[in-house]
């Protein structure tokens, strides 16, 4: 053991069914509009040529059925509600049949996001830094193993905030797929156990309040929900 000068914090895990061992998480990649009419209500357009990401701090990650404060430093805080998957094996420079193998599990997520500080940084050219890796805002669902879930087809992806439906799609509406994404960003990174990617979101986002109940789900994985207590 090394003689660290404080003690740290225990590293965020996500439970899988029907193990008792918990998934650790290492890293957080983002892929960018993945789906089409969500970069729409952006102002934007999916770029065909490659996906892009950002990323977010394993640190700022929780878990489902949680109660968070709305956090500092925004007026327009959205949900993005996701499929989110987690890396099995070392990959890198992956094909796209290894790239396949390496996915090992699926399950819901929410990429929240501070909208206004994402904008500043659209604005300015700078990076998107507050407007996404922001405390408590990758919350992460219990997965499935890869096999038990299956292919993903047309599965549907949908978000609610107290009950109100506001996203609404399924997951054949992604524009690149996981394992394109595996494959892609295994170009630029050594994938490992511990990574878990976030793909995007669809088309409804919008702002949630201190006091609002966010639910969320992805046919035929555990559901997701956070709910907003008062800003600090
Ligand atoms: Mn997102």
């Amino acid at each position: 053991m090394s003689d660290y000068l404080f003690e740290l914090p225990e590293i965020f895990s996500i439970p899988v069914l029907g193990l008792s061992a918990r998934y650790p998480v290492r890293r957080i990649f983002c892929v960018g509009r993945n789906y089409a009419a969500h970069a729409a209500e952006m102002g934007g357009e999916v770029d065909r040529e490659a996906p892009w990401y950002f990323t977010k701090s394993a640190a700022h990650a929780v878990g489902s059925d949680t109660v968070r404060p709305y956090p500092p430093g925004t007026q327009n805080y959205h949900h993005e509600m996701e499929l989110a998957f987690a890396i099995g094996t070392p990959v890198f420079r992956a094909s796209p049949v290894q790239a396949a193998e390496a996915i090992y599990a699926y399950g819901c997520g929410l990429d929240m996001t501070r909208r206004d500080r994402q904008q500043d940084g659209k604005d300015h050219r700078r990076p998107w830094s507050l407007g996404k890796d922001v405390e408590d805002a990758a919350v992460l669902a219990p997965m499935t193993r890869a096999g038990d879930f299956g292919p993903i087809r047309d599965q549907r992806i949908h978000l609610e905030v107290n009950g109100e439906i506001r996203q609404d799609a399924t997951l054949a509406e992604m524009v690149w797929s996981c394992e394109e994404v595996v494959a892609h960003l295994s170009q630029f990174y050594h994938l490992a156990p511990g990574d878990v990617i976030l793909s995007g979101t669809p088309a409804g986002v919008g702002p949630v309040q201190a006091g609002d109940r966010i639910t969320g789900g992805i046919d035929g994985l555990e559901p997701i929900s956070l709910e907003l207590s008062a800003a600090e």
